[in-house]
Formats: C-alpha cells, structure tokens, sequence
C-alpha cells in the first residue's frame, strides 16, 4: 500500500509500506478522503508546528472518513464495511488529565501525524474507539470536516459565548470558519469576521458572519470601532494562527472582555502586553485540539447539516498528487480553504 510521508519542508514522497493487519481492539480502515489541515500546511512548508519539530519520516495527515476494511479480535459495534469518521486523538485513560475527561491533555496522548503516523495512507490500523461510525451513504467528504469542526466545538466549550456579546473572530480559515459554525448555532448574531484572503472572506460570509472585513485592505480598527462601537467586543477569538493577530486580540477586545486562542503558530513568539491583561480586567484563554466528546458532537453537527461545511471543500486531489495538493494548498494564490485528498475506494 502507498503512503504520503514527510522527509522535511516541501519534501514528501509516496511510498511502498507494508500492510499491517488489525490486532485486538483495532480496525484496517481503509480512507477515502482525508483533510489537509493547517498544521500539515505548517509542517509541509516549515517542518515545525508550535513546539513540534519532527525528526523522522512520518505519514501525515489526521482528518479522514472511510470504511471499515478489516476487524482484530474483540471489537465491538463495529463491522467489515462500516463507514467511519477517524478521531485522530486517544488518551490513555489513566493520566490525571484523562480521569478529568481533558484527554486532549493527555500526557501520553497519541496523536495521528503528530505522536503517531497519520492517515495519509491507503489503509491503516486504528483502535476501535477512534473509529465513530456513521450513516451508511452520508457524504465521507463531508465526513472529513468532522475533525476540524470538532476543533471549533472544543473552543466554544472553552468558552460559551452568550447570545448578546459581540465578536471578533480574527482568521477565517477551516477552524475559524468551524467557530462562525458554531457562533450561528449558539444564536450569536453580532459577529464580526476578519481574514486577509478575499475567499475566506467569502467562506466567513456564508457561514453567517454579519460583517466580514478583509484586513490586507479594510481599515480593521476603523471597521472594528464602526461595528462594536468605541469600547470593542466582548470576545475576540483567534483562529489565525499569526503572532499579529494574537496581539491584536488582546488590543480589540473590551475592557472585562475574553479572548480566546485557538491559532498556532510557528516558532515565532508574540510580545504579550500583560499590563493591558491585568488593568483592563481581561479573560484569556487557550484552547487545544478536541475530546472524544467534542468530536461526536462535531460528527453530530455535520450529519444532521446544523453545520454546513461542505463550502469549505474547495478541491479535492487523488492522494498520489499529494505534493502538488499541498504546494496549491499553502499557496495563497490558488484561494483553497480545504483541499481533500481521495483514496481509492
Ligand atoms: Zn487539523
Ligand atoms: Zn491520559
């Protein structure tokens, strides 16, 4: 079976990997659209993600949907041909952040593409509970926005966002556009959407945000002061993953106001203005990949169609031209949200 594997910046091969069968507790799934996320976009083009720096070749990818092709020994509830959404994360279930259910803290967590090989491979071995069967017949394109959504439904678990605040939402990729999702889910009407990318602007606009401003062009606080009034938003969320637009949150938000981080970005560190944090009485917070739970409620979300994100899939790739995907992909120019790459089926 081939596999897409990283050997370093703009350097990945497909390459022949042995098949591995499933052992007790695990299935063979074999994928059939898997997401390139902005962390492989990161690791594509700089080899570094936050404090990740790879050392050794690894299969990528974490975002998949397909089917079941094979079942190890003692598995339960699920079957030979049983299409499926992967969860990338599993906790060890003992660590003192798992007995907490915070298992996207786990210290020993495993992650696809990150602590393990990812799903960037025509078949591959998972335990059974990252498997999270879903309808026969539903879209496994759609299926694979689940894990990106799931992102965003972590983030408004972090932090629940009321009805009557306001907000900034700074980035309007795949994950900033999961949260406008959401937002619109929770009834949050007075939301503002920033992007410097005229097609996440666009995407920002669908998914409901009532005002969009394209930042490498528009005044943002101009636009910002027009909208939100002279005091700023309740809430500003990050989701861009720039040290410029983590400064700026702390900047736009009210004073009494919460912000909320969800970018990573690369080794680049953000000067933090902690005078503004203490004298304006701020609320900051991080958020961190997603629980078992946020990820069924993301699969939830997409099935039932309360999350559309099937706009977010601007082109999909046979996995065998995974370089020229991701090259397209990290290229501005091309205007892509999410590229999918396709296994055979
Ligand atoms: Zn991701
Ligand atoms: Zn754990």
């Amino acid at each position: 079976m081939k596999a897409v594997v990283w050997y370093g910046p703009h350097v990945i091969r497909l390459e022949e990997r042995p098949l591995v069968e499933p052992g007790s507790g695990q299935v063979l799934i074999r994928p059939r659209y898997a997401g390139i996320c902005g962390s492989d976009k990161k690791l594509y083009e700089y080899g570094v993600l936050g404090t990740h720096r790879p050392s050794q070749p690894f299969i990528m990818g974490h975002e998949a949907a397909g089917t079941v092709a094979a079942v190890g020994p003692g598995v339960e509830g699920l079957s030979t041909g049983d299409t499926v959404a992967v969860n990338p994360l599993l906790g060890c279930g003992q660590c003192f952040y798992c007995q907490r259910g915070e298992e996207n803290l786990c210290e020993r967590l495993t992650f696809r593409s990150i602590t393990a090989d990812g799903v960037f491979s025509e078949f591959f071995v998972l335990p059974a509970e990252q498997a999270l069967r879903i309808p026969a017949g539903f879209d496994l394109r759609l299926a694979a926005t689940i894990e990106p959504l799931s992102v965003g439904v972590q983030a408004m678990r972090r932090l629940p966002v009321q009805p009557s605040d306001s907000v900034l939402l700074i980035g309007a990729g795949t994950i900033g556009l999961g949260i406008l999702g959401m937002l619109r889910c929770a009834g949050v009407p007075r939301v503002m959407a920033a992007d410097l990318l005229d097609h996440a602007c666009q995407q920002a606009r669908e998914m409901g945000a009532a005002m969009v401003v394209n930042a490498s062009r528009e005044d943002l606080p101009q636009k910002a002061a027009a909208f939100f009034g002279p005091r700023g938003p309740d809430v500003v969320i990050e989701a861009a993953g720039a040290p410029e637009a983590q400064a700026e949150a702390l900047e736009f938000v009210r004073p009494g106001g919460s912000v909320l981080l969800v970018g990573i970005t690369g080794e680049a560190l953000t000067p933090v203005n902690v005078n503004r944090i203490t004298r304006s009485n701020l609320q900051v917070l991080g958020t961190v990949r997603a629980t078992g739970e946020s990820f069924r409620a993301a699969a939830e979300l997409v099935i039932s169609g309360r999350v559309r994100t099937a706009g977010w899939i601007s082109q999909v790739f046979p996995f065998e031209q995974a370089l020229q995907a991701f090259e397209c992909a990290s290229d501005p120019a091309y205007q892509l949200t999410k590229c999918l790459l396709e296994f055979p089926s």
